[in-house]
C-alpha cells in the first residue's frame, strides 16, 4: 500500500547572517531525514529543542521546501508538483500547533474559523458549511451553542479541540501534531490525547507527533524516531525503542525522563554537554563530544543506520558490538 508520507534523505538548510561585516554560513537544521508512515498510524518524533523536529515539521506541512532530498505525499512527488497537484496536496496534510491561545484567529467566531478552509477549497453554500462544521464541533466534544462564540471565551483544551477540529475539516489523511498537548494542564493532556486516539481510529489519520514528553510518547506512538542535530539516530517501533534502546543518546534521553513510581527509581544514564550548533556540526558522528563511547573512527566517520535487532540505528560503537545494549544494572527507561 502506498505510504501517506515517505521522506527520503531530507534536508533542510538556511543562510543565515552572522553581522555586519561577516558573511553568511549555513544553517543544517535538517541533515538527512528518512522515514516512511503507513495510514492510521503514528511516528512520533522526540529530540532536544534544536535537533530539527520542528524543521521537519515545516517541511512535511508543505510551509518550506526542502534544500535537498524527496519527500512523497500520497506517493506523489511533492518537490516535482506544479502548482494545482500542490494545492491538492496541500488539503490533505494539516498541522495543530503547541499553543492553542495564539493558533485561533481572536476576531473570528468558531463556526467561522472551522468554515474557513471550506470557503476557499469547496464549492459547498454557507448552509452546507455551517452543518459540517457543526457536525465536527459535535465530532471533537464542542458543544453546538459554541459556534457563534469567539476563541477567548474557551479554556486551553477547549480550544485545542477547536484547533483539532479546524484541522480535520478538508478530511485530510496526515495531521502534524506540534505538541499538541504541552501547554495543556495534565489533567486535560489526557482527555485531547484520548479524543485524537478516537479521531485516529474514525477517520484512518496518519500522524506525525512531534514532542519533547516522552512519557507521551510511550503511550501514544506506534514508531518512534529519536533526531540528534538533524538526523535521525534511531528509529523502530514504540516498545523496541523504550524497552531496549541502542543508540547512547536514545538512552540518555529515555533515562532523563522523570519516572514517579519510586519502585522504577535507579541508575541515571547522565547526558553531558550542550547540543552542538547546527552551524557547525561535529565532524564523524555529531553526538561524540557528549558520548562515553566515543572512539577515533566516531570522531571522523558519519555513521549510517543499520539495522540492529528491528530497529536502525546510527551508530559505530552498536555496529561493532562494543556497546552493551542490556541496561545497565537499575537504568530506568
Ligand atoms: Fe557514540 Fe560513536 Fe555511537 Fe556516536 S557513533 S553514538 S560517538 S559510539
Amino acid at each position: 500500500m502506498t505510504p501517506v508520507v515517505e521522506a527520503v534523505d531530507l534536508a533542510r538548510h538556511y543562510q543565515v547572517g552572522q553581522g555586519l561585516f561577516s558573511g553568511n554560513v549555513t544553517l543544517k537544521a535538517l541533515r538527512g531525514t528518512s522515514f516512511s508512515m503507513p495510514a492510521g498510524k503514528t511516528l512520533a518524533v522526540v529530540g532536544e529543542s534544536g535537533c530539527g523536529k520542528s524543521t521537519l515539521a515545516r517541511l512535511v506541512t508543505l510551509i518550506e521546501r526542502p534544500s535537498s532530498g524527496i519527500l512523497r505525499l500520497d506517493g506523489v512527488d511533492a518537490g516535482a508538483a506544479d502548482k494545482p497537484t500542490l494545492r491538492e496536496l496541500r488539503k490533505k496534510v494539516q498541522i495543530v500547533f503547541q499553543d492553542p491561545y495564539g493558533s485561533l484567529n481572536p476576531r473570528k467566531k468558531v463556526g467561522a474559523i472551522l468554515e474557513e478552509s471550506l470557503v476557499i477549497n469547496t464549492a459547498m453554500n454557507a448552509r452546507e458549511r455551517a452543518d459540517a462544521a457543526r457536525e465536527m464541533m459535535d465530532r471533537v466534544g464542542l458543544r453546538p451553542e459554541y459556534y457563534d462564540r469567539y476563541p477567548h471565551m474557551f479554556s486551553g483544551g477547549q480550544r485545542q479541540r477547536i484547533a483539532i477540529a479546524r484541522a480535520l475539516m478538508l478530511r485530510p489523511k496526515l495531521i502534524v501534531l506540534d505538541e499538541p498537548v504541552s501547554a495543556l494542564d495534565v489533567s486535560i493532556q489526557a482527555q485531547v490525547l484520548n479524543l485524537l486516539v478516537d479521531l485516529q481510529e474514525e477517520f484512518n489519520l496518519t500522524y506525525l507527533f512531534i514532542s519533547h514528553d516522552l512519557s507521551v510518547v510511550r503511550h501514544f506512538a506506534d514508531e518512534v524516531m529519536v533526531m540528534y542535530l538533524g538526523r535521525a539516530v534511531e528509529q523502530g517501533p514504540r516498545e523496541a525503542i523504550f524497552t531496549t534502546p541502542r543508540h547512547p543518546y536514545t538512552r540518555a534521553l529515555l533515562s532523563s525522563t522523570p519516572v514517579a513510581d519510586p519502585r522504577r527509581r535507579g541508575t541515571r544514564i547522565k547526558l553531558v554537554g550542550e547540543l552542538p550548533s547546527p552551524i557547525d556540526p561535529p565532524p564523524g558522528c555529531a553526538f561524540h563530544p557528549r558520548c562515553a563511547y566515543a572512539n577515533e573512527r566516531c570522531r571522523v566517520e558519519f555513521p549510517e543506520g543499520i539495522d540492529a535487532g528491528g530497529q536502525l540505528v546510527a551508530c559505530h560503537g552498536v555496529e561493532e558490538g562494543r556497546i552493551d545494549t542490556a541496561p545497565p544494572p537499575g537504568a530506568i527507561f
